[in-house]
């Protein structure tokens, strides 16, 4: 299972506004030759910016 998951906070800064966190809006699994990787969708709380992020299964 995931450790991200929607509605969640991270500690990501905002490419628009540079607010230090976003809020996790979307959570998508992608398997790379047996590693499972996550590409978290993104949405800055102040700005409405939305970004991704590619991450690994334990970060
Ligand atoms: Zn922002």
């Amino acid at each position: 299972m995931s450790n991200y998951q929607v509605g969640q906070y991270i500690l990501n800064r905002c490419t628009n506004c540079f607010h230090k966190e976003m809020k996790i809006i979307k959570v998508i699994e992608k398997n790379f030759n047996e590693k499972v990787t996550y590409v978290l969708w993104t949405k800055c709380p102040v700005c409405g910016a939305k970004d991704n992020e590619l991450v690994p299964e334990n970060k």
